[in-house]
């Protein structure tokens, strides 16, 4: 959105936080519409959406488990550990010169089978699901069959029919490219300047289109929206918008409970959950917290960490204008070494509504 002068200096009068945010500097921002969990209604998707997504995953675990053998061990359910981080723990101590209470655990997402990234939640879930629905749609498998079904030559050839499209900074494209092209889709990923030159290279690998663009993550979104839906089978994973995306991260909280429960770790009144989510578009974090607050309660606290250069949802979220405003409209360069997050405006799956479940947010 265009801001006038006037408008800017409005603003920061009224979020005196806005002016460290264009000085780059590391803030801390409290959500001040944080609601209980019981006073939490009428949201555009429920705790029994997220129910019936980890549903979807154990419906495809044996799809998985036979074409990417690295999930073998966990029986095709794509998991990342839980681990203490002892070392880190003391490192904080001492940097900030203050004793950090409770216990650090660090959730390994990084390790993700298969796709590397956070983005395995999201990004599977999303095609997984729009396979399925084709797949039944089709009448080529019941809901009660094997889900192996998806592996074979045939359900390929059916997959070559339809076209899937995504915008990437890198590792979504990494996610999306892989799965698709795995079920057999023709698959086109639209790569923003950022992305790394090696995420490129393994997906033209795997027999995923690459458009490089010479413009940022939006920019490479707003294009290849065009692009796909132009097509007559054309479906867009669309980051900025996706709701079975937000589904796919929201399983995250389930598994996270099963982990903690399995190490003894106890989320209750004297022992809240802290939980620091790196933020793009807000829509992995998102998604996770939902799933936590509807799992954890008032118990759990989810801090969304973006990097000083492209705090695009803390923008969004402190002005109120939501998805409407980016990182430059107040004059921040959105460049930073985060690729993965290098997002100017915030995700609009249902903005408003979601943002009274989060907790707040700090800037590093
Ligand atoms: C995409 C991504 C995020 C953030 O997800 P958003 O939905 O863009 O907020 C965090 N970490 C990594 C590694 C990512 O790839």
């Amino acid at each position: 959105m265009q801001l006038t002068t006037e408008q800017l200096e409005q603003l920061k009068e009224q979020h005196p936080l806005l002016q460290e945010l264009i000085n780059l500097k590391p803030v801390v921002w409290l959500n001040p519409k944080r609601k209980q969990m019981e006073q939490v209604a009428n949201l555009p998707v429920t705790f029994e959406d997220v129910k019936q997504a980890e549903e979807t995953w154990q419906r495809f675990a044996p799809y998985l488990k036979s074409v990417f053998p690295e999930t073998a061990d966990m029986q095709g359910i794509i998991e990342s550990d839980l681990r203490p981080a002892l070392r880190m723990q003391k490192r904080l101590e001492t940097y900030f010169h203050q004793p950090l209470h409770g216990k650090l655990h660090v959730k390994c997402d990084n390790e993700l089978p298969v796709a590397g990234s956070v983005k395995a939640r999201g990004g599977f879930f999303e095609v997984l699901r729009y396979a399925e629905t084709l797949a039944l749609r089709a009448g080529l498998i019941g809901a009660d069959d094997s889900y192996e079904w998806f592996a074979t030559p045939e359900a390929k050839e059916f997959f070559s029919g339809y076209s899937i499209g995504v915008g990437s900074t890198g590792n979504l494209g990494l996610s999306i490219g892989i799965i698709s092209a795995q079920l057999g889709f023709h698959v086109t990923v639209y790569m923003s300047a950022d992305a790394k030159a090696w995420k490129k290279e393994l997906l033209r690998r795997k027999g995923v289109e690459v458009v490089e663009f010479a413009g940022d993550f939006s920019e490479a979104v707003t294009t290849g929206r065009q692009k796909t839906l132009a097509l007559e089978n054309g479906y867009f994973v669309d980051d900025e918008k996706s709701r079975e995306l937000f589904l796919g991260y929201s399983v995250a909280a389930l598994r996270l409970k099963q982990q903690l429960q399995q190490q003894h770790i106890r989320v209750d009144e004297e022992h809240p959950l802290f939980v620091y989510l790196p933020c793009g578009v807000g829509g992995a974090p998102g998604g996770i917290a939902f799933g936590l607050r509807h799992v954890f309660g008032d118990h759990v606290h989810p801090v969304f960490v973006e990097p000083t250069h492209s705090p695009a949802v803390l923008l969004g979220l402190m002005t109120g204008l939501k998805s409407e405003i980016s990182v430059q409209d107040v004059g921040i360069d959105n460049e930073t070494e985060a690729d993965g997050l290098a997002c100017r405006q915030a995700v609009e799956f249902r903005f408003r509504k979601l943002r009274t479940i989060d907790f707040g947010r700090c800037d590093s």
